[in-house]
């Protein structure tokens, strides 16, 4: 079998970046591990027949709005999205609410219920940096990062640019005690910022997090998160290219510093004349496929010191007769209908003590729960009348008692203890209204798809140490690689983990570029 290029991983990532180089002419092979494609776009009967549950992704923030729809056509290959009105209910637990809305000034409204200067603070946000963020976040995402000398060059010249500056070395909480005054207004936004991972009192997250306060959107794939994957497939099959699931790569070939192919799990090889280019996460790409001594001493180096130490989640699909209803709902309606809850405590404090549980191995007693229902706005994800449901808890990987085998003896326990939480704030959850459920801990997430290391959601840790201009490694995060022909394309490398296919559109603008194909898009 001989192709242009091969890819290794049939992620989002690696469909995307298939699907720009097929786009270009190419003839492209894609390989795929498991049964189905989309790694952490994964689509699963896992309860009862007909309750499709998203057993990693569930909301794709920026897809719809990103080049790669737009390039690719998505939508014309069956990729459509519904936008909740209502988008996250943070509830209280004196069962106050705040409701997040996308509309500016329906979002301080919600805001002035807790502080009249919050709200203030948050029109001038806006005024100030909404019109920033717009223009930069989706053009710096889908492009290659910049050195900080350039980013920081350009925002030297504005007293907003200097502020970002500041706010950009800064913490979580330190940037939200610097804006607002009230507790509810801080525990609302810090448990936006935290979902990238990031631990409230981390240093170097600013900008991330002004984007977080700033904007809000929860898209949901019709169908379920797959659906993405599978359009991505059809456009790839549409140019000519082929994808193979079943199929394990366990060594990409060399000839001598150029990678030529790769060899499958049972023997077979594949040759690609232009490129290999690879979707799974740093150390299995570059130790396990590649092999230490084909590396240069400091690279492999950084291989190694590439990190996922940061929380995961624990994970329960339920399969509901009936939607959760909210205490908080008497107070502030539109919660029930909010595509998400989030019952993160009621201060700033709890949070950053639950991070520090979290680090030392105890999955957190308190709420750090978030439950999002696909089938109030996409009915088809689930029988009639029926809803799935899942709920997110942020635990660690391995707990003190037992480390990572450890979940095995606690994980009924810890889900009872989550469910008892959440019927605390939703009272009609009771027993007779789960159909079924099924228990995903930080073991079982990896065991699905070990791109994600340590159960961690983001393909490594987003650390200041790894994002941006150092993702994966500092002089490394152009998406290629010290292997001639290797190119990298995963959520391991800028902008990060989280399904926006940023990683799979650069790689390809990357690799068009150095074979001198034809640039179709943007
Ligand atoms: C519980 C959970 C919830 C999440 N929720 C969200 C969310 O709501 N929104 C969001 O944006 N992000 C979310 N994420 C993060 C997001 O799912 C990932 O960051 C993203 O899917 C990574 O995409 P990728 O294409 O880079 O890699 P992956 O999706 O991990 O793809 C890698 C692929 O490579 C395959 N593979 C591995 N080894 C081999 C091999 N040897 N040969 C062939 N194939 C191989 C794997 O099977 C996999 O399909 C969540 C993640 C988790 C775990």
């Amino acid at each position: 079998m001989t192709f242009d290029f091969i890819i290794i991983g049939a992620g989002h990532n690696g469909l995307a970046c298939a699907a720009y180089l097929s786009k270009a002419g190419a003839k492209v092979l894609v390989l795929e591990r498991s049964m189905q494609v989309g790694g952490g776009c994964s689509t699963v009967e896992s309860t009862l027949p007909g309750f499709k549950h998203n057993i990693c992704s569930v909301v794709h923030t920026h897809i719809p709005t990103s080049p790669v729809y737009r390039d690719l056509e998505l939508e014309r290959h069956g990729v459509r999205y519904v936008y909740p009105e209502h988008l996250r209910g943070t509830i209280f637990p004196d069962h106050k609410s705040i409701v997040m809305y996308r509309e500016p000034e329906r979002m301080a409204d919600e805001l002035s219920k807790f502080s009249a200067r919050d709200a203030r603070t948050f029109r001038k946000l806006v005024e100030d940096y909404g019109e920033f963020i717009d223009l930069t976040y989706l053009p710096l995402m889908y492009s290659p990062p910049l050195p900080p000398s350039t980013q920081s060059a350009e925002l030297e010249k504005s007293e907003e640019g200097r502020t970002l500056l500041q706010w950009q070395a800064s913490t979580p909480v330190k940037l939200l005690d610097e804006l607002f005054e009230s507790e509810e207004v801080k525990v609302h936004f810090l448990s936006r910022m935290t979902v990238l991972g990031f631990a409230p009192d981390q240093f170097g997250q600013g900008w991330i997090c002004l984007f977080r306060i700033l904007k809000a959107e929860a898209p949901i794939c019709v169908g379920g998160s797959q659906q993405l994957a599978l359009g991505l497939r059809r456009v790839v099959e549409a140019h000519g290219g082929v994808v193979q699931t079943g199929t394990e790569v366990k060594r990409i070939l060399l000839r001598g510093n150029r990678a030529v192919g790769i060899e499958l799990k049972d023997g077979t090889r594949a040759e690609a004349t232009m490129a290999v280019v690879t979707n799974l996460e740093p150390k299995k790409s570059f130790l396990g496929l590649v092999g230490e001594e084909f590396l240069p001493a400091s690279f492999a180096t950084r291989v190694k010191n590439y990190h996922s130490n940061g929380r995961s989640l624990f994970v329960l699909h339920l399969a509901l007769s009936e939607p959760p209803r909210y205490r908080a709902a008497a107070d502030n309606p539109p919660v029930n209908l909010a595509f998400s809850q989030e019952m993160f405590g009621g201060s700033v404090a709890e949070q950053v003590r639950a991070y520090q549980e979290i680090a030392m191995g105890r999955p957190p007693r308190n709420e750090m729960l978030q439950i999002t229902l696909p089938t109030l706005f996409d009915p088809s994800q689930a029988p009639a009348g029926k809803h799935t449901a899942v709920v997110w808890q942020y635990a660690p990987y391995r707990v003190e008692t037992g480390g990572a085998a450890g979940w095995k003896s606690i994980r009924e326990e810890y889900a009872a203890h989550l469910l008892d939480l959440w019927r605390s704030y939703a009272p009609n959850i009771t027993k007779d209204k789960i159909l079924a459920m099924t228990i995903q801990d930080p073991t079982d997430t990896e065991q699905h798809n070990d791109n994600f290391v340590n159960g961690v959601d983001v393909v490594g840790d987003m650390t200041p140490d790894q994002m941006g201009y150092f993702r994966p490694f500092a002089g490394w995060s152009s998406y290629r690689t010290p292997v001639d022909g290797l190119y990298m394309c995963g959520g391991y490398c800028h902008p990060g983990g989280g399904v926006h296919a940023g990683a799979g559109h650069n790689a390809a603008a990357a690799i068009v570029d150095d074979y001198k194909l034809k640039k179709w898009w943007g």
